[in-house]
């Protein structure tokens, strides 16, 4: 029954049908707290073991299915992988303590923000920790920095990463993994939809900023078609990024332990091959991996993108990087620290 006797009399039109509506689902509990951190910048591991990372929140609300970071809740003891996406802990900021832990890097150093949690997630809106940090690397001068996000956000920032840019490298890397909004509503529920996050590489490209399309993760039958990833990459380029990528879905057994099930709902067919080849190894080997590389290559030659956007330091700058206020710190590197 549309409507009731509980609507409103008062109420015509749209007001009356929104007021008489039946709930579909209520929206996800969130909750956020503040985590005390003794560092901001850690060590990065394995493939990133030459950088320093930054991560401003742990958890993330986007949700996506294919996340490989859910393992960080289960450091805090918590093991439901649901609670990954409800309870996102924002660490106190403190403007003077970040400043005083960069300091005690070497320029020319990369440093990354984002490797394991959005950066501007919906927390961001509210708690400006990101924004926060910027602010500081923009008083900063001879850095590598690069951020990673799937939020439009980050265009909110586009003034303050020119401004950085003006001393520093600075480089920004949108994750879009199809173009298909239906699609990324299933793969990536709460995350900006792909048409709002090329929105954000114009406008920071434009601004100035360097911006990279990442195609992160390509997952076999799903978003791996040369159509697909030409979309991606063909709209990246219309919308000034300088440089696509893309490499094969991994999943670890804590991301199988969200990704099968939501295998089992939505692609049911593609289940019995998913499970075959990751329950061996979280890793796809042989010529799949070596296929989509070549798809990739031939994609991005076909728009002018570069693979990697590669550090741009600014002419002026480059000399005071050799300063012997800088390299007398060599030896006081913070210690290593999980962000
Ligand atoms: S945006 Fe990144 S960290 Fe957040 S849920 Fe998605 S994959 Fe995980």
């Amino acid at each position: 029954m549309l409507f009731d006797c509980e609507t409103p009399p008062h109420l015509v039109g749209i007001a009356r049908l929104a007021a008489s509506s039946d709930l579909l689902e209520a929206k996800r509990k969130v909750e956020y707290f503040e985590l005390e951190t003794r560092r901001f910048i850690g060590r990065g591991s394995g493939r990133m073991r030459s950088m320093w990372t930054v991560n401003p929140y742990r958890g993330c609300e986007y949700g996506c299915k294919y996340c490989y970071a859910r393992y960080a809740h289960e450091f805090m003891e918590l093991r439901e992988p649901d609670l990954f996406e409800r309870k996102i802990y924002a660490k106190r900021f403190e403007k003077g303590a970040f400043r005083a832990e960069l300091r005690r890097l070497k320029p020319g150093e990369t440093i990354w923000i984002g490797t394991a949690t959005d950066p501007y997630q919906p927390a961001e809106r509210r708690f400006r920790i990101t924004r926060e940090m910027l602010e500081v690397f923009a008083d900063e001068r001879g850095f590598d920095l690069g951020i990673t996000t799937k939020s439009d956000l980050v265009a909110r920032d586009a003034a303050v990463l020119a401004q950085i840019g003006l001393k520093n490298s600075v480089g920004v890397h949108l994750t879009i993994t199809t173009l298909d909004e239906a699609l990324a509503r299933l793969l990536e529920p709460r995350a900006p939809r792909p048409a709002l996050r090329l929105g954000a590489v114009k406008r920071l490209s434009e601004a100035g900023v360097r911006v990279s399309v990442l195609a992160h993760p390509v997952m076999p039958l799903i978003n791996d078609s040369e159509r697909s990833l030409d979309a991606v990459c063909a709209a990246a380029a219309k919308n000034g990024a300088v440089a696509f990528s893309a490499a094969p879905l991994f999943l670890k057994p804590c991301s199988q332990q969200v990704f099968f099930p939501f295998l089992e709902e939505r692609f049911p067919h593609l289940v019995r091959k998913y499970r075959e080849r990751f329950e061996r190894s979280a890793f796809l080997r042989g010529q799949y991996p070596e296929m989509i590389q070549e798809r990739v290559r031939k994609i991005r030659a076909r728009y002018k993108l570069k693979a990697r956007e590669q550090p741009e330091w600014p002419a002026d700058d480059q000399l005071d990087l050799f300063a012997p206020q800088y390299t007398e710190l060599e030896n006081e590197r913070p210690r290593c620290e999980s962000a």
